[in-house]
């Protein structure tokens, strides 16, 4: 092995060049080694692979130039995750010794699609493959320009700060939406994040079309003599750092003007003992997020500043659906829903959806492309 991979070895954490050589296969270390030399990948789009009755769920990646010697085919299986990536360890066990069988034995937990991804599993060997993986009891993911795999933090099973059921959600709306996962038909990718709280564990806010984060919209429950226990710095500290300006702290007296919290978190994460989020719980919906594309980076803007959250998510599904049928209608291939809300004018697309502008859906006018004065 060369130099630049032994280096990626060393060390007391994990190493992923290391795994890659238990996989006993010489073509994959090879390959990578190539990349980091010549300091490029040499994987193209493979074209549409897929196993019968599927449309999307396996990326065909082929080998360029001379790199197509040492590995021609590296195919990429999504494999869709569990609610919150919760196993049992007989089935990963069960997912091993699959890969083992088909592919490559290399697996990834999980990539920021959320899917389980398996590598390595031949053409000819794909059909097969999945069947086997269906007996284990799983499904493909999404790829292409379809209704992607959702994302969902763990939620109330393990997080304090869970202000909806980011699992019941995700589950929901992955059966619901499970066709149109497998068979691509829209202008784009559509990405679906939820998380329990501001926090935003998942990125939904940053990384996702349709963003469901759970909020509070009553008062800020305090703990008087909790918050009694706290030295008086971190206190005048949290008032200084509420990007709302919302927290006085004089005279001893810690005060939140509630009208003016944006509801970030800050000061619950910081004050979690004397601090917690109110009771009366929902979901604010955001739309249109994407790390790059034409226009850039953008941020989810609010489109329902709080809706009530219970199953079976009737609203979600209704205004989802509103969504998709617009975005079908008026994008362009290659653009995701906020691209084309961009393009359009959020005005527009509010108005075709029938959605009433609020407030909320403008943080600071001279920061938010939709809004322009001359
Ligand atoms: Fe917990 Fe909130 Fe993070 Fe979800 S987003 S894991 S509820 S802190
Ligand atoms: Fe300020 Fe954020 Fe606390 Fe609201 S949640 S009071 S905005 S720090």
């Amino acid at each position: 092995m060369a130099e630049i991979l032994e280096e990626l070895k060393r060390g007391k954490w994990p190493s992923f060049v290391k795994e890659l050589e238990k996989t006993g296969d010489e073509r994959i270390w090879k390959y990578y080694e190539k990349c980091l030399v010549d300091k490029k990948p040499y994987f193209g789009h493979g074209g549409i692979v897929g196993v019968t009755g599927y449309e999307a769920g396996v990326i065909g990646r082929v080998a360029i130039e001379d790199a197509a010697k040492i590995l021609p085919e590296f195919h990429l299986f999504r494999i869709l995750p569990p609610a919150g990536l919760f196993y049992k360890t007989d089935v990963i066990r069960k997912i091993c010794d699959w890969i083992d069988k088909w592919g490559c034995k290399l697996l990834q937990f999980h990539g920021a699609t959320y899917d389980m991804q398996a590598f390595g599993i031949p053409r000819e060997k794909l059909d097969k493959a999945f069947e086997e993986l269906a007996k284990i009891g799983f499904d493909l993911g999404g790829s292409g320009p379809d209704i992607r795999t959702a994302a969902c933090c763990v939620g109330p099973a393990l997080c304090e700060w869970a202000l909806i059921d980011t699992l019941d959600i995700y589950t929901t709306l992955m059966k619901e939406y499970i066709f149109d996962v497998h068979r691509p038909r829209f202008p784009y990718k559509f990405k679906i994040k939820i998380s329990g709280c501001p926090n935003d564990c998942v990125s939904a806010g940053t990384r996702s079309d349709f963003a469901i984060i759970g909020i509070w919209r009553d008062e800020i429950k305090i703990d008087e003599n909790a918050l009694k226990q706290y030295p008086s710095e971190t206190l005048e500290m949290v008032a200084k750092r509420c990007p709302a300006g919302a927290i006085t702290y004089k005279n001893g007296k810690f005060e939140i003007d509630n009208e003016q919290c944006t509801r970030c978190m800050y000061c619950i994460n910081v004050l979690n003992k004397a601090l917690r989020p109110g009771d009366d719980r929902g979901a604010t919906i955001l739309i249109g997020a994407r790390a790059r594309g034409r226009y850039g980076a953008f941020l989810a803007w609010v489109l329902v500043p709080f809706i009530k959250l219970k199953p079976p998510y009737k609203e979600i599904k209704e205004l989802i659906d509103k969504i998709l049928d617009w975005w079908d209608e008026h994008g362009n291939p290659k653009e995701r829903v906020g691209e084309t809300i961009y393009r359009l004018g959020f005005g527009k697309f509010l108005k075709d959806i029938g959605l009433e502008p609020k407030p909320q859906m403008v943080y600071r006018p001279r920061a938010n492309p939709f809004w322009k004065y001359f």
